[in-house]
């Protein structure tokens, strides 16, 4: 079983009749219904030894955790508000790593404008923080509701998180500009805030790339029951991850259809929004189909692909 199958074997037993959840388990956010306001519920974390090493820097820790958050909240079309913080730390800890990782969260909720309401701290042989969001929104907007033929646009480029934790991993001293600009991408996410209002109006679906493109437009398919063709892949990719694959010998598709953690979002359109959603930064990269594939036919690669992105375990 994968994790997806796993979550639904273990969840089966809840057997909830809760009016008030208008979207459960299975999107980006549940959608929750309370006294006419619109609430949206989601949590993420971030685990030693699996999302960062004690040598990351403890202020990029901090605001990557709050961004990881903030997106799922993006990809519904809402707006984040409240954070609550879960705190499990060794306690030999340095009193500055905490310091520091709270710096990160500072400057996330003054970047995404919420507010830390409160958290938990426990003792635990692995670091681990972990943050519970809450937004609202007027209209959500799920991984299901793209239909065939609606173009596929994305908010920007993908694959740099993925090259900056590589080289954070590495150990490799910043020694130019690629290398900075790469990990800056993974620590401190560029969230695209300015485009979640139009998202929020007119996308017929959308999630946000936490796992990689190709597994993450796979829940879109499943959800919505389309496929995918990307007709622009060049579309997908940054100067500066051009760059570091150019470097590297590495191939810049397949950081961006499997490296995770960009927090950009996919959504869909009826061909009539593309030049206004082009207008405010977002690029078109393809369309649905009725195939229930992933294709990627461009000008200069061409590859059909089964859905699947990072699998947590
Ligand atoms: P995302 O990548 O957007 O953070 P996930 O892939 O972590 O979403 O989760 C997919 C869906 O499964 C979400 O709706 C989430 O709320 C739900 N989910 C994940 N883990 C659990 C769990 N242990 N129990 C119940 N629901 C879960
Ligand atoms: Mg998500």
């Amino acid at each position: 079983m994968n994790e997806f199958e796993r979550i639904e074997h273990w969840t089966k037993s809840l057997n909830q009749k809760d009016e008030s959840i208008k979207v459960p388990i299975g999107d980006d956010c549940a959608l929750v219904e309370s006294g006419g306001l619109k609430l949206l519920l989601s949590n993420d974390e971030q685990i030693e030894g699996h999302h960062f090493k004690r040598h990351f820097p403890p202020k990029g820790v901090g605001f990557k955790l709050i961004a990881s958050n903030v997106s799922d909240i993006y990809a519904c079309g809402g707006t984040p508000l409240w954070v609550n913080l879960a705190i499990a730390l060794p306690p030999e800890l340095p009193e500055g790593w905490m310091l520091s990782f709270y710096e990160g969260v500072s400057s996330a909720c003054e970047r995404f404008k919420l507010s830390i309401t409160g958290g938990n701290t426990a003792a635990s042989d692995t670091l681990s923080l972990g943050a519970f969001i809450v937004g609202r929104c007027d209209r959500f907007i799920a991984r299901r509701g793209a239909k065939p033929d609606e173009r596929l646009m994305l908010t920007g480029p993908l694959g740099e998180s993925r090259a900056g934790l590589e080289h954070l991993l590495a150990e490799r001293a910043i020694q130019s500009e690629t290398d900075n600009a790469v990990v800056k991408s993974h620590l401190y996410p560029d969230l695209p805030s300015k485009l979640v209002a139009f998202i929020a109006e007119h996308a017929t679906s959308a999630i946000d790339i936490s796992d990689g493109l190709a597994g993450d437009l796979g829940h879109l398919m499943a959800q919505s029951g389309v496929g995918f063709l990307i007709e622009e892949p060049e579309a997908l990719y940054s100067p500066h991850l051009l760059e570091y694959c150019r470097q590297d010998g590495k191939r810049a598709l397949k950081y961006a259809l499997f490296g995770g953690e960009d927090y950009q979002i996919a959504f869909t359109l009826p061909e009539s929004q593309v030049k206004k959603a082009q207008s405010l930064g977002a690029s078109l990269i393809g369309r649905a189909t009725d195939t229930q594939k992933l294709q990627i036919h461009g000008p200069k690669e061409a590859l059909e692909l089964p859905a699947k992105g990072f699998v947590h375990f």
